[in-house]
This record gives C-alpha cells, sequence and structure tokens, in this order.
C-alpha cells in the first residue's frame, strides 16, 4: 500500500505541470487524440480486463456460486444488477444511485472521441453476451423471446422505465423514454453493445444494434434498432461535435445548479431517472479505470475541468468571502458527478477531502481526479502551495489538499 501512496503523489507534481498548460496547448492535444488511433488499447483491451477480485471490489455482499480467482468487475456488476431486480430489500442495500446529469459526464467521457465510441460499443457487446450467459445460468431459456424479456428487465434493473420492445423476424427495436435534451449527440453506445451483445449470443448470429434516436439527441426517446446491419463506420460521426456537446452540457448543468440554489426549498429534481452504481460502472469502468488509456483520459478529464472552470470563471469573476463558499459547493457538486465525495473541512486554511468508495479507489482514478480539480480550481486556488495527504481507510482513499 505504501509503494501505492508514494506513487500517486510523484504523479500529483505531475499534474501541477498539468495546470500550466494553456488552453491553447490543450486545444492540440485535444485535436491529437482525436487523431489518436488506439487499435494497440483495442488490442490489449481484453487482458486488462481481467484483474484480481481483491484488488478492486469487495465481493462479500455478491452472491453468485461459482467465483473464480479470473472473475470479470463486469460479471460481478451484471450479477449484482440482476439480483436487485429480484430481491428488492437487497437493491437497497447494495445501491447507491447515480443522477441523469452524472451518466451524461460519463457517457461524454467514454464517448469524446469516435475511436473511444467504437471501444465503448465493444465493451457493451461483451457486457451484453456476459448477461445473456449470466441469465441463461439461472432460465436455461427454450426460446429467444424468453431471453428479450430479461434484456428488458435488465435494463429496467439499469434505471429505465416504460420500455417497448418490438420484435421482428429479421430485426428488433427497442423504445425507451426519457427526459429530452439538447446535447446534439447519441449518448447510448455502450447500451447499443450491450443490446447488440445480448441479442448476438441468444440468436448466436452476429447482429448489430444502432441507437437510432437519442433523448439527447432532440428525441424524447431512444431508439434501438439491432438488426444484420454493420454500423461500425458510424462512430466517427457520432462523436464529431463532442466539444459543443461537453459545453452544452455545462452550462446547462450549472444553470440547474444555480436555479435549485434559489429554489432551495422546493428542491425540483430534474431527472427523470436515477441509475444504479453497478450500472454507471459497468458502463464506464473498461474505458476510464484502464491504465493504458489513462494518458487519454488524463487530457480528456483535463479538458473537460478547464471547460467548467471557464463557466463557473463567467459567475465567479472575483472571489469574496460572500461567494467563496458558494464556489466551493459547486465544485464538490461538480465532483460529485464522478461519484468523488467532497468535504469541505475549511476555506480558511483551505482544508478538502476528496473521499472514494471501493469501486473507484483505483490508483489511475484517484490521478485523474486530482487533474480534474486541480484544473477546476485554476485561479481559485493556489495549487503550488497546497499539500497533499492520501489515507487509505479498509481499501478507500481519502485525499487531503491543504
Ligand atoms: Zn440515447
Amino acid at each position: 500500500m505504501k509503494k501505492q501512496k508514494k506513487g500517486i503523489i510523484k504523479n500529483y507534481n505531475k499534474t501541477k505541470k498539468i495546470n500550466k498548460i494553456s488552453n491553447k496547448q490543450i486545444r492540440k492535444s485535444y485535436s491529437k487524440l482525436q487523431k489518436h488511433k488506439l487499435e494497440n488499447i483495442l488490442k490489449h483491451q481484453k487482458e486488462t480486463r481481467k484483474t484480481k477480485q481483491n484488488n478492486i471490489i469487495n465481493l462479500k455482499d455478491v452472491t453468485i456460486n461459482n467465483i473464480g480467482s479470473n472473475i470479470l468487475i463486469e460479471e460481478i456488476l451484471i450479477n449484482k444488477l440482476i439480483i436487485s431486480k429480484q430481491n428488492k430489500s437487497y437493491k437497497n442495500k447494495v445501491n447507491e444511485y447515480f443522477s441523469e446529469n452524472s451518466m451524461l459526464l460519463k457517457n461524454l467521457i467514454i464517448n469524446f472521441t469516435g475511436t473511444l465510441s467504437k471501444l465503448n460499443y465493444k465493451n457493451g457487446l461483451f457486457a451484453g453476451k456476459l448477461l445473456y450467459h449470466a441469465y441463461n445460468k439461472i432460465y436455461n431459456y427454450a426460446s429467444y423471446n424468453d431471453a428479450l424479456w430479461h434484456l428488458i428487465e435488465f435494463l429496467e434493473s439499469c434505471g429505465y422505465k416504460n420500455i417497448v420492445f418490438t420484435s421482428f423476424p429479421d430485426k428488433i427495436t427497442i423504445k425507451i423514454p426519457n427526459i429530452k435534451q439538447d446535447l446534439n449527440l447519441n449518448t447510448h453506445v455502450f447500451e447499443a453493445g450491450l443490446i447488440s451483445g445480448f441479442i448476438t449470443a441468444s440468436k448466436n448470429k452476429l447482429l448489430f444494434a444502432k441507437e437510432a434516436k437519442c433523448s439527447n439527441n432532440n428525441s424524447d426517446f431512444c431508439e434501438f434498432i439491432c438488426d444484420e446491419y454493420n454500423n461500425y463506420n458510424d462512430f466517427r460521426t457520432n462523436s464529431q461535435n463532442i466539444d459543443k456537446s461537453i459545453e452544452k452540457f455545462i452550462e446547462s448543468y450549472l444553470r440547474d445548479l444555480n436555479r435549485n440554489k434559489r429554489d432551495a426549498k422546493t428542491k425540483i429534481n430534474y431527472s427523470a431517472n436515477i441509475y444504479p452504481e453497478s450500472y454507471y460502472y459497468l458502463s464506464s469502468f473498461p474505458i476510464i479505470f484502464n491504465n493504458k488509456l489513462n494518458n487519454y483520459m488524463k487530457l480528456i478529464f483535463t479538458h473537460i475541468a478547464i471547460k467548467f472552470n471557464q463557466n463557473l470563471l463567467k459567475e465567479f469573476k472575483t472571489i469574496t468571502k460572500k461567494n467563496q463558499k458558494n464556489l466551493f459547493e459547486q465544485i464538490q457538486q461538480i465532483l460529485g458527478l464522478l461519484d468523488i465525495t467532497v468535504t469541505i473541512n475549511s476555506l480558511k486554511p483551505l482544508n478538502i477531502s476528496l473521499m472514494f468508495n471501493y469501486l473507484n479507489s483505483k490508483k489511475e482514478f484517484i490521478d485523474l481526479s486530482i487533474i480534474f480539480f486541480n484544473n477546476l480550481a485554476n485561479g481559485y486556488i493556489n495549487t503550488k502551495n497546497t499539500a497533499t495527504q492520501l489515507k487509505n481507510i479498509n481499501g478507500k482513499y481519502i485525499l487531503t489538499i491543504s
């Protein structure tokens, strides 16, 4: 544990350098990132996904019988979701819930480039196949339609409601109503992969699902069409305008934050759905927590944090005693979107704790969080004068910045 701690602090010093990068350089690195091919990463991806169980996740509340030493994180998360649907008391015991905004930010990160989108789709495909086999182990399907019902049940346990599906001999369509957002981006690439993987495994024939309409792209619902058409080449167009989508997301998120602040008493819930923790991590783990992708993730996290920072700057041009607390509360909320619990112990002298749970207490992610925090708070705190301390308590990390 001591060794790991050292590594993080070392990387923390590196992030100070990243902090000094100008926006022009960020734009440059961003376009480089867009162009970069990740074929090698795709190749190694399967190996890196296999991970020793006790390294990442606490297994004591997972009740699957045949856990081997090479259990995949996806299998654990899928089983948690299946169990949560069948056992309601278990559902409340094991799941934290994520907001629509949290899922959106995660989706923007994992679809940042066309190649990442493709990888994201493949992860969905992989998870969909695992899902089918997990259900088949329980139900031993006699007919394909029985399996399809469980795919819908699973999507419901992931937080989606009122799903409508139609099964034709040559294609399947799945419609999921959702809150309409204007991001100009179809965000549910993982879900498309998941549907494709599940149906492919159940029919024993390769089928491709495509998100034809998306609630984040001016539709009232997301619509997935699964047929034999290969849509692998669509990923480039999907994330062409990612930067504009991120800008739109940040603007509307901060607007909602301020509106909620004003209407604190009436507390409006803007989320259509809430999503269980297992689903959030199932759809993001192989990308955000992949050590081979870590350098790309650093650029993406830097880029998004700078965008947030620029938008915060519009509201907090000068810091006064009066608005300082409000600013740090906004920073707290933004980090909360990434499942980082922030406690503001004191502002003068500065003392803030970033807490990680058992799922995101990973070195790669802590590095990303530091980068994100540094860029987010850039101009508001002087990172040169801050000290960091990292503690590991029962496998969960707490990072204190003071
Ligand atoms: Zn969608």
